[in-house]
């Protein structure tokens, strides 16, 4: 398997696209330019491509082991994780204070996205670290922050996200984790959480779980629910290790994919915890991790299509079977290689313009990130605030999802060699199939974009949002070079807002019929924005020649003719199917 970053795609997106001069005109990224996210990229292209995509097979063949109440990761994957951390890849957007570098999310976005591609296990390891630092910095107090961040951003303690419990998964308000007061202002922490990811390893010396939990007395409900941070063990005020917290881990699971990842039941047994934010207002605080790491799942999703999509290339290139069509690229050959087969072209190109759309529509959610988080202008931040927060379910469930369909049809290039261990394309799709599940599966991201982000004041925006670029296609309506592109990306826009206005309606008279339509509609919400995405790059380039730049209009020609039709399908679905939908009962369904 290889892998070669897509250093020049990301480029080309931050400095002629976006203009890199809209996230270095932020506080505290003056120093940032277009040289530094080059070689930074370049570092991380490289440690990827080797020592990350090398230890990916073993890693899924040895898996993680649970032994004498430990868990000890794959060979090698010790090793990867000391130079991950002596090349500062676990601090890239911390704050340096803390010892990070204070870089944008936009590259540290990049990163995952990268990291993701190679070995998502791995990654896993170092994300939930990533995600916990930033939750704790954002709501623990400010001893906490000093006496746990450095060693985050070190890498040398980790994080991970204590949620899920056996009755409890996708509503959190079922949760059974008590919370006892101590004398001293900490808690006692007792409950089992199942599937806490990287719940315990030997990469780094201390674990710090981010556990959701219910103070003794508390509402019932998500309202009843309080954050704590609970170390595997416990810090003395001068930052050394103390005791061993009573948390300890029962098993790991046994799973189809990411098996180097450590997926574990952890039992807390009067471990002692630490309140972070206030009391019951622990999920609001939570989101802050779970925002991000769902933007993380969804780069997940990118990167593997991006890997699968280039061996799949790759082999359809080497593998020859059958003539094909006239002209032939030999006649005196016997058969050619598949790649000459339209068929294939065709399954690869799916996959190459529906990854390159959405890489333009992460690099655009980041860009708001870190506007939301540094810019000074109230009005940009606002808009920023409610972008990220329309955007965040569609990259997880749409990206996610995408990963799953690239993957599929890259193995299916391979054919009954894909379905083989031998070139790993067979573990790629074992490996992406948690990303719809985990991080919220992906209907529940559907019920949120629908129920949540087309309401209220994000609601608002999104209406805000999608008119403006349905000004922005008017403006090049008249021009006949972007005709194939404008037209139709304005239709499936027409028909996104039609179909907005129907499910918004239906949420007031019908919410069973709005939550039927909801997957479908976040796939017609993503397929229509990359395709206004798709037009406003292939803009910014109208008067750039050379191959790249006509792959690209070549590419975001494809889109429009074989991947943006299918909204017309999904549009009539959502409206003409939803009788039937209600037309069974559960009872005759069951019965
Ligand atoms: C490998 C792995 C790693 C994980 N890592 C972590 C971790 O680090 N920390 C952590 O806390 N958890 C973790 N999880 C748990 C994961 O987030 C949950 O599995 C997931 O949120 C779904 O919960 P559930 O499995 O209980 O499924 P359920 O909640 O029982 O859902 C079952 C089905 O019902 C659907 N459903 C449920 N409610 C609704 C609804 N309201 N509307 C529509 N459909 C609905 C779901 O979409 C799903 O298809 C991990 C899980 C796995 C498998």
């Amino acid at each position: 398997m290889k892998y070669d970053a897509p250093i020049q795609d990301m480029l080309f997106l931050l400095n002629e696209w976006i203009g890199i001069d809209r996230l270095t005109s932020l506080p505290g990224y003056e120093e940032v330019d277009a040289d530094l996210v080059e070689a930074i990229l370049e570092e991380a292209g490289k440690f990827a491509s080797t020592e990350l995509l090398t230890i990916n097979r073993e890693g899924d063949e040895h898996g993680a082991v649970f032994e004498d109440g430990s868990v000890r990761t794959p060979p090698g994957f010790k090793e990867a994780y000391t130079q991950f951390i002596e090349n500062g890849w676990t601090g890239i957007d911390a704050d340096p204070d803390h010892g990070g570098q204070g870089l944008p999310t936009l590259l540290q976005n990049f990163i995952d996205e990268i990291i993701g591609a190679t070995n998502v296990s791995f990654k896993l390891y170092c994300e939930l670290s990533h995600g916990a630092y930033h939750l704790i910095d954002h709501a623990a107090s400010d001893e906490i922050r000093e006496l746990y961040l450095p060693k985050m951003v070190e890498g040398t303690w980790s994080g991970t996200m204590c949620l899920t419990e056996p009755q409890c998964g996708t509503d959190l308000g079922l949760l059974n984790t008590k919370a006892e007061a101590n004398s001293d202002g900490t808690y006692k922490i007792s409950g089992a959480k199942i599937f806490v990811s990287s719940g315990d390893h030997d990469l780094t010396e201390n674990i710090l779980h981010l556990v959701i939990a219910r103070i003794d007395g508390a509402p019932a409900g998500t309202r009843g629910i309080s954050l704590f941070l609970v170390p595997k063990f416990l810090v003395n005020d001068d930052g050394s290790l103390g005791e061993r917290n009573e948390v300890h881990t029962a098993s790991i699971e046994h799973k189809m994919g990411i098996r180097a990842s450590a997926t574990c039941t952890l039992n807390f047994d009067g471990a002692k915890g630490y309140l972070i934010g206030e009391e019951n207002r622990g999920l609001a605080a939570m989101f802050k991790m779970m925002n991000i790491e769902r933007i993380t799942v969804g780069l997940q999703g990118l990167g593997m299509s991006e890997i699968a999509y280039q061996n799949a290339l790759d082999y359809a290139q080497e593998r020859t079977q059958s003539k094909a069509p006239a002209p032939r690229p030999d006649d005196s050959k016997p058969a050619d290689p598949i790649i000459f087969q339209p068929e294939m072209q065709r399954q690869l190109l799916t996959i190459r313009s529906q990854v390159e759309g959405a890489r333009a529509m992460a690099v655009y959610a980041a860009l708001n990130v870190d506007i939301m988080e540094r810019s000074t202008d109230e009005a940009a931040v606002a808009d920023a605030q409610n972008l990220v927060a329309l955007f965040t379910p569609v990259i997880k469930a749409h990206f996610s999802d995408l990963g799953m369909s690239s993957t599929l049809s890259a193995q299916q290039i391979f054919g009954g060699h894909g379905y083989v261990r031998e070139h790993g394309m067979e573990q790629l799709v074992r490996d992406c199939r948690i990303a719809p599940i985990y991080e919220g599966t992906n209907e529940v991201q559907a019920i949120d974009l629908v129920a949540r982000k087309l309401t209220g004041k994000t609601g608002e925006f999104a209406s805000r949002f999608m008119d403006d670029w349905q000004k922005y296609l008017a403006e090049h309506a008249n021009d006949e070079d972007l005709a194939t592109l404008v037209r139709p990306a304005a239709a499936a826009l027409q028909s996104l807002i039609e179909t907005t206005g129907w499910v918004r309606d239906k949420l007031q008279s019908d919410e069973a019929t709005a939550r039927g339509a909801a997957s479908q509609y976040l796939r017609l919400f993503a397929l229509t924005i990359i395709a206004c995405f798709w037009v406003q790059v292939i803009v910014s380039i109208r008067d750039k020649s050379g191959a790249f730049y006509d792959m690209k209009r070549k590419v975001a020609h494809f889109y429009m003719q074989q991947v943006l039709p299918e909204t017309a399908a999904i549009a009539t679905t959502i409206v003409n199917g939803a009788e039937a939908l209600a037309n069974i009962s559960v009872d005759e369904l069951t019965g």
